[in-house]
């Protein structure tokens, strides 16, 4: 019967001393007053921040030096991501092109897709959006409906995406779509386009999340031309494409650190002499994140082979936002507040607000939790 396969990772030298320096720069940028700490990877984002962070190289890390990445390896990119969400830095703006675009370009995207926008993402300047989910399709992604239909140079689209986290602000969106058959066929004939948000025939609509933010869109693409050259992977790979995307996209931290920034404030919030159920409390959901953490870095070592680990990123993914979703639960059970509203002068009671909101929806974006479960099972060879 299939197995897991978690390969214990020792952080190298390197990571190590990476960890120290990107541990001082936040320190700093904190006490500079550059940004307030925030639950979340996905809820702030500072263009100037991104590009701080991109200067220092610190985006793009692992790709080639001719594309603007740093070549060096996926535990230090590891690093640099664990930090910036445990320090709770807004980190929003380049989240997506730098998890999930960049690589996806950087594997099948065309020689011009490198040269023009990996570099920019690098820099952090340039941020993506990820248009899959559709008004009928969530869960069920083969179902799209979205077409496109090919024309002189290119392809010309025409649908409708949801639920776009990010659109508002990003500069592309990469599109899955279909190119040939029916929804019916499944898997067979679609494609994924970058898509420049500037194109005519775009329109934007917000949709306002649980707390009266504006993270997710409504983008309709009604004949918007795409040059044959941003076409990701070719035509009719779209579904392969989709599959590789989401190992990146369901291991890493911001899969179980989402809810960090608030247990540390807790642990700050209760000071050196907690009650003994509190920190058995604390105790526990220290141990299940140091474990997640070692299964997360473990995946980032598989990727760093090449390998592509669905089954054990499902595992995170589920894992890791029970725990996300979690840890406001705990800390409203062992230090209660009165809610003041976000924006209160109490930045413990700001967090707690906002993770108890957010938290809803961690098992949802990037797959649910039922539909994670069907691929674990099925990656062990249980349906
Ligand atoms: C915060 C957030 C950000 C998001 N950002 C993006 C984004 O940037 N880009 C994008 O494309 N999408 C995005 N999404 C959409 C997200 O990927 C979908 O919401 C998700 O895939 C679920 O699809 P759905 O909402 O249509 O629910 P459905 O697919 O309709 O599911 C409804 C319920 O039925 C269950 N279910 C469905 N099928 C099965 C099955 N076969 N077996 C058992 N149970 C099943 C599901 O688990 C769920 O509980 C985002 C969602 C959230 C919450």
């Amino acid at each position: 019967m299939p197995q897991f396969s978690f390969e214990p990772v020792v952080m190298p030298p390197e990571a190590l001393k990476l960890r120290q320096e990107v541990r001082a720069f936040l320190a700093d940028e904190i006490q500079k007053g550059s940004f307030t700490p925030a639950v979340g990877s996905m809820v702030e984002g500072d263009e100037a921040f991104s590009q701080k962070i991109g200067a220092k190289g610190w985006l793009g890390m692992t790709w080639p030096k001719q594309y603007g990445g740093g070549e060096r390896s996926s535990l230090e990119r590891y690093v640099v991501v664990e930090e910036l969400l445990a320090a709770g830095a807004p980190s929003l703006c380049h989240w997506i092109a730098e998890r999930q675009s960049g690589p996806q370009i950087l594997r099948h995207g065309s020689e011009r897709a490198k040269t023009t926008i990996l570099p920019e993402i690098a820099a952090g300047r340039c941020y993506f959006a990820i248009g899959m989910s559709e008004p009928d399709t969530g869960s069920d992604l083969a179902s799209v409906k979205s077409r496109a239909v090919k024309t002189d140079g290119g392809w010309r689209i025409t649908g409708r995406k949801v639920w776009t986290s990010f659109a508002h602000r990003a500069h592309y969106v990469i599109a899955l779509v279909r190119t040939s058959g029916t929804p019916d066929q499944r898997h067979y004939g679609l494609s994924q386009f970058i898509v420049d948000m500037k194109t005519p025939g775009i329109t934007v609509r917000p949709i306002y999340n649980l707390y009266g933010g504006h993270d997710f869109n409504e983008v309709t693409f009604d004949d918007v031309l795409v040059p044959d050259d941003m076409i990701v992977g070719g035509e009719g790979r779209g579904w392969e494409m989709v599959v590789g995307e989401l190992a990146f996209e369901r291991s890493g931290p911001d899969r179980f650190m989402s809810s960090y920034p608030l247990l540390a404030e807790a642990v700050d919030e209760m000071g050196p002499d907690p009650e003994r159920m509190q920190a058995a409390e604390l105790g526990r959901a220290v141990a299940h994140l140091a474990t997640l953490r070692r299964m997360s870095a473990s995946i980032a070592g598989m990727l760093n082979d090449g390998k592509s680990p669905v089954t054990e990123a499902a595992l995170v993914k589920d894992l890791g936002t029970t725990l996300e979703q979690e840890i406001p639960e705990i800390v409203r059970r062992i230090l209660p507040v009165e809610p003041r509203g976000v924006g209160s002068d109490n930045g413990y009671v700001d967090l707690q607000q906002l993770a108890q909101m957010q938290c809803v929806s961690y098992s949802i974006r990037g797959g649910t939790r039922e539909i994670l479960r069907g691929m674990i099972a099925r990656g062990l060879g249980l349906r």
